[in-house]
């Protein structure tokens, strides 16, 4: 839809913007009111390229687009009937946990074995857990391709499928080869498109989920779905939404809670909608609330950090992540508030 500046377009106007829009295969066709006229869009006003040179026209003030920009995470896609399964859980159908350390530490495994069997008994589903990391400070530890055996015991010992982040090339190959099911986009590369295209690439023809977070430098809802877009473009629509908070503005949470989008991401897309409080609030002492509010906000499911024992954690465990007894606690806390907001 073309709002022009002016209450009308001229005749020389109207024939400018029908130029362009007929270069892509669109007409115009006027809307007109008592006052104004406007000029809606007729075809598929999808082309980007197509809106840049309207919206470069000096005498227009806005398009509307009506049409949804994403093809396939759109809840009105064909798409909107598909289900991700993910250790054993069919998304949306009950409450789904991803849990397990922030950072494998390769110097001592059995912290890693130990956290594994922990937050399979208190009720995880798939085990997360950081091989490689994407740090802040370039001196500190960026985690070890070594992690990645150890990764895959635990998940040979638990029976569990297993999450870790992938940041280049070589990890998503690494990862896949090793039979890791869930890739993590993080934060700091959700706005990465090469990477969004590498992964989607590499999972088109497996059944492997991608858990993609939210930067922190996203906008608009749109970018986020956008980002899903990428992946699901090359045939494997099996992208689950993470918001892990956003830009801080509050002096206390490591980040600004955004577990509230939930609802506003289930109006546009029909992808699951999974929260990380750990990153969120970034203190173990506030992830159990955290976690409790984004089922409230009608999440389909919780990632959390947890380790048997926070103080010898690496990365960020000793200060967010949660105790194995404090995850049981949660998850039983977060099936009964999903069954009384989701119940008649
Ligand atoms: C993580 O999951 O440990 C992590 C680094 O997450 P994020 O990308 O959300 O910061
Ligand atoms: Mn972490």
């Amino acid at each position: 839809m073309i709002l022009p500046k002016t209450n009308r377009l001229t005749a020389e106007q109207l024939a400018e913007v029908t130029a362009i829009v007929g270069a892509f295969g669109c007409k115009i066709q006027p809307i007109v009111g008592a006052v104004r006229t406007i000029y809606a869009i007729v075809g598929d006003e999808r082309e980007e390229l197509m809106i840049n040179r309207l919206e470069g026209l000096a005498f227009v003030d806005r398009i509307d687009r009506i049409q949804s920009p994403f093809k396939l995470m759109d809840k009105r896609s064909d798409l909107a009937t598909h289900r991700i399964k993910a250790g054993g859980v069919t998304l949306g159908e009950e409450l789904f946990v991803i849990a397990g350390a922030c950072t494998i530490d390769p110097k001592n495994p059995n912290y890693f074995y130990e956290t594994a069997a922990a937050v399979k008994e208190a009720g995880a589903h798939v085990l997360r857990g950081g091989v490689w990391k994407p740090r802040t400070n370039p001196y500190t530890f960026q985690g070890d391709v070594k992690s990645l055996d150890i990764l895959m015991e635990a998940s040979r010992r638990t029976g569990l499928p297993v999450d870790t982040e992938v940041m280049e090339d070589a990890h998503i190959k690494l990862a896949l080869d090793a039979g890791v099911h869930s890739l993590q986009i993080g934060a700091r590369n959700a706005l990465n498109y090469s990477l969004l295209r590498a992964v989607g690439r590499a999972i088109a023809e497996r059944d492997t989920v991608v858990l993609l977070k939210r930067s922190i430098h996203m906008g608009p809802l749109n970018e986020f779905i956008s980002a899903a877009e990428y992946i699901a473009a090359f045939g494997n629509p099996n992208v689950i939404l993470c918001p892990r908070g956003t830009t801080p503005t509050l002096d206390g949470y490591r980040n600004h809670p955004d577990e509230s989008i939930t609802p506003l991401l289930k109006e546009k897309t029909w992808a699951p909608v999974v929260v990380d409080p750990s990153h969120s609030v970034g203190k173990a002492a506030y992830v159990p609330a955290a976690a409790l509010a984004a089922v409230a906000y009608g999440a389909d499911g919780l990632c959390i950090e947890s380790h048997v024992d926070p103080s010898k954690g690496i990365g960020d465990d000793p200060k967010q992540a949660i105790t194995p007894d404090m995850l049981a606690k949660t998850i039983r806390r977060a099936k009964q508030l999903w069954a009384l907001s989701r119940g008649a």
